[in-house]
């Protein structure tokens, strides 16, 4: 492969303790990419007063892509009381409006479910990640009013965008493609799925089907086996992809690309996780998942199969986990065996 220029975006919390282990194992897969690290997050915040400085934002866009850590500290906040989100500033400036979350069960003890067995939930959860009910998120608010509102964006162009990339998507794998919606009370929600249909008569190789949002809640715990590609607003698919990951043992096991048509951002799903952050102990294998998609969106298919191959073998042992899956392994430790499935 070509050398490609990743950015890297530690951020706060254990987001730096998991990009190391992300980066160490793209130094054994693809040797020639070259790294730069930028400061950005609530410590930025801190220590320059801005938590995504212009000057850092420019040159993010020379690059091929960008590695985030997990950005947010709880008790670092705006004035009016909410968190910086700079991952957020993101995906809304670089326009990455499809977020991919896959959700794989490894190994049948990661799973609060019964009886499940390894790789039988095996789903993938498409975000809209630009409009939808965030769209309104940086209004000003006047809660002296006595009322504040937020607005459910919903519009063509970013709708069928993100629908054709979800049938693309649904068309590399099992060809079954889920909207989830409120269509039977939101007339955002109603439009989208009338695009939903039109979109559809482009892939007729794919079967569709729709499915309210509290209904979609309860068939993701009762029967995660029925789906394959899900696609859904950008707040349902916040909520619904931590109910994914908590599926297969949590946000540390949960990788996420937010991607749109000339740049991409690869992240964990989880946040900064400052209960266990500076310990040693964060599980690594969503950054390291994560630093697969990566790899794949830049065209090198076999690194990342090879980076999605030896996390499978090494999770195929219950005792390869961190104390989140209640293992005893620190975050080295794990990415040493995943290292040592590589070789
Ligand atoms: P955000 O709102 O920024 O997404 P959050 O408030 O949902 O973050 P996280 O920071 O993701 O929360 O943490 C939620 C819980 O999951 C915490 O108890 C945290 O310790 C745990 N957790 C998150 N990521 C990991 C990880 N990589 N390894 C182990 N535990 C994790």
């Amino acid at each position: 492969m070509k050398s490609r220029r990743i950015a890297l975006l530690p951020g706060d919390g254990i987001g730096p303790e998991v990009i190391r282990e992300a980066v160490r194992v793209l130094r054994a897969v693809a040797p020639s990419l070259l790294y730069e690290e930028f400061s950005a997050g609530a410590g930025e915040y801190l220590r320059s007063g801005n938590p995504l400085p212009p000057a850092v934002f420019e040159r993010l866009r020379e690059f091929d892509a960008i590695l985030l850590g997990a950005m947010g500290l709880p008790n670092v906040r705006w004035p009016n009381g909410l968190e910086m989100t700079p991952q957020l500033d993101l995906r809304e400036r670089l326009d990455l409006y499809c977020g991919l979350r896959p959700v794989y069960l490894y190994h049948p003890l990661d799973s609060p479910l019964r009886d499940r067995g390894a790789g039988s939930i095996d789903l993938l959860l498409v975000r809209e990640s630009t409009e939808g009910l965030f769209a309104g998120r940086l209004r000003p608010a006047d809660p002296a009013s006595g009322c504040v509102e937020d607005t459910l964006r919903i519009t063509r162009a970013g709708s069928e965008r993100v629908l054709r990339a979800a049938f693309r998507q649904a068309l590399r794998r099992r060809k079954r493609l889920t909207l989830v919606d409120k269509a039977n009370v939101l007339p955002s929600m109603a439009f989208f799925r009338r695009i939903f249909f039109e979109i559809a008569s482009e892939f007729p190789e794919v079967q569709v089907e729709c499915l309210y949002v509290d209904a979609a809640a309860l068939w993701l715990v009762r029967q995660p086996e029925r789906f394959d590609v899900i696609v859904t607003e950008n707040m349902f698919g916040d909520i619904l992809s931590d109910l994914a990951a908590g599926l297969v043992g949590g946000m540390g096991m949960a990788p996420s690309a937010d991607l749109g048509d000339r740049y991409a951002v690869f992240q964990p799903a989880h946040g900064s996780a400052p209960d266990i952050a500076g310990r040693g102990i964060a599980n690594p294998v969503a950054a390291i998942l994560s630093a697969a998609m990566m790899l794949e969106w830049l065209g090198d298919e076999p690194g990342a199969r090879a980076i999605g191959n030896a996390v499978r073998v090494t999770l195929s042992d219950p005792a390869l986990r961190t104390p989140d899956l209640g293992g005893r392994l620190a975050t080295s430790e794990l990415t040493d065996a995943i290292l040592r499935a590589l070789a």
